[in-house]
C-alpha cells in the first residue's frame, strides 16, 4: 500500500473528509474533527524486509509514498523478554530500548519522516515528557527546527533530554492545559503541530509493536497489558492486531488491557460506570506522570478498541505503582514509574500475556 502523493492519508472521524500527506493541519479543515488514518494496512509477511533491523522492516504497512526517505534512529525491534510471574510466564516488551528511551519513537519516526517529505522545516509539540523528548530527538535527526511547549513547573531528566537535543523550550505558566493551548495557538499561526495525540501518522508507527509481538512470539498472545493516558499506543496496537487478523495470522484480536493510575483514571471510570463515571474521578497527581491525562482526545476510540477486543481497563493506586517498579527491578527490568503500573495489573489479567514497559527507569528523577 503505497499511496501517490495526492491519495488521502488522513480521514476525519466526524465528517470523513480525506486529506493527502502534504496536508499540514492538525484538525479536519472542514469540521475541526479529529483525524485518523484513511485505511487499515494490508500486512503481508512476505513483504517484511528481513535485512532491516528497525520498525521500517514493516514499511509496506505505512501510508507513505514510495521513495520517501525515512527519518530514523533505528527504532523498534525492542526485546520481548519472558519472565516467570506467579507461576506463569509474562513476556515484557522493553519499549525503553528505543533510541530516545520510550515507545513514542515508533510514532515520531513516521511523523518526522512526513514533515521532512512535505518540506516543512519547523514544527512544534507540547509535552514535557517522553513525547517531547522523542519529538526533539527526531527533529534533530531530521534537521527540523523544534519548539516544545512545556509547563513552567516541568523539570527532571526528560526536560534535560529535550534541551540537549537543541529544541526551543517555551515554558508556559499554569497547568498542563495552558501549554497545550499555547501550542495550539502557535499551530493556528501556521507552525506544523507534530502532536503525538492529534497527528494520526504516529498510529501507523505504534502498530508495529503488534507486528513485532507477532513475529517474536510466532503467534498472537491472549492479551496485551499497557499503561494508557492518551491511548495512542493502544490505538496503534488495535490497528496492528486488526491487520494481522485480517491477514489470517491470528484467530482473534488479543484482549487489550489498559491500565490507569487511580488518581487520574477517566477512561477506567467511563468504561465501568458510563459517562457519569467521570464525576467520580479527578485529575489527581500520580507517580505515573506519563499517563496523567484527564481528557484524552481519542477517548471514544480507546473505549471502542477495548470493547472490540473484549479487553478491560484497570486502575492502580500509588503504593502499588512504586511496589511494581521494585518488583520489576528485582527481575532486572528497570521501568519508568508510569510503565511499572502494569505490574499490579498483571494480577487481574491472567493467561498468556504481553506486558508493555513503555519507558525506562532513567526517565524518572528518582
Ligand atoms: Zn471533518
Amino acid at each position: 500500500m503505497s499511496p501517490s502523493t495526492s491519495a488521502p492519508v488522513y480521514r476525519c472521524l466526524a465528517c470523513h473528509a480525506g486529506q493527502p500527506l502534504h496536508f499540514a493541519g492538525w484538525k479536519c479543515p472542514v469540521c475541526s474533527g479529529l483525524l485518523d488514518l484513511d485505511e487499515l494496512p494490508r500486512f503481508d509477511p512476505s513483504l517484511i524486509n528481513q535485512r532491516d533491523y528497525s520498525l521500517w522492516r514493516y514499511r509496506h504497512t505505512f501510508p507513505l509514498p514510495v521513495g520517501v526517505e525515512a527519518v530514523t534512529l533505528g527504532e523498534g525491534l525492542t526485546p520481548l523478554v519472558p519472565v516467570p510471574v506467579d507461576g506463569r510466564t509474562v513476556s515484557f516488551k522493553l519499549e525503553f530500548a528505543n533510541p530516545t528511551g520510550s515507545f513514542k519513537d515508533r510514532g515520531m519516526t513516521l511523523v518526522l519522516t512526513a514533515i521532512r517529505a512535505i518540506g516543512v522545516t519547523a514544527a512544534l509539540e507540547d509535552s514535557s515528557g517522553n513525547a517531547g523528548a522523542s519529538f526533539a530527538g527526531y527533529a534533530a535527526r531530521a534537521q527540523v527546527r523544534a519548539s516544545v511547549y512545556v509547563p513552567a513547573s516541568a523539570s527532571g531528566p526528560k526536560l534535560a533530554q529535550i534541551a540537549a537535543y537543541g529544541a526551543d523550550i517555551h515554558a508556559i505558566e499554569g497547568p498542563r492545559s495552558n501549554a497545550a493551548e499555547a501550542a495550539q495557538k502557535a499551530a493556528a499561526g501556521g507552525l506544523y503541530y507534530a502532536s503525538h495525540v492529534y497527528n494520526p501518522l504516529g498510529l501507523a508507527g505504534q502498530a508495529t509493536a503488534a507486528f513485532e509481538i507477532w513475529e517474536q512470539l510466532g503467534r498472537l498472545p491472549e492479551s496485551v497489558i499497557l499503561p494508557v493516558g492518551n491511548g495512542t499506543l493502544l490505538l496503534g496496537l488495535q490497528r496492528g492486531f486488526r491487520a494481522l487478523v485480517r491477514a489470517g495470522l491470528g484467530a482473534r484480536l488479543p484482549r487489550l488491557v489498559g491500565v490507569q493510575a487511580l488518581a487520574c483514571a477517566p477512561l477506567w471510570a467511563q468504561y465501568h460506570h458510563g459517562a457519569e463515571g467521570l464525576a467520580k474521578v479527578t485529575e489527581g497527581a500520580t507517580l505515573a506522570e506519563g499517563i496523567r491525562v484527564f481528557r484524552p482526545a481519542r477517548a471514544e476510540a480507546i473505549l471502542a478498541a477495548i470493547r472490540e477486543s473484549d479487553g478491560t481497563l484497570l486502575a492502580v493506586d500509588e503504593p502499588a505503582i512504586e511496589a511494581g517498579r521494585a518488583e520489576l527491578a528485582r527481575r532486572g527490568l528497570y521501568a519508568e514509574l508510569t510503565a511499572a503500573i502494569v505490574w499490579e495489573a498483571l494480577k487481574h489479567a491472567p493467561g498468556d500475556t504481553v506486558a508493555i514497559l513503555t519507558g525506562g527507569g532513567l526517565k524518572n528523577a528518582r
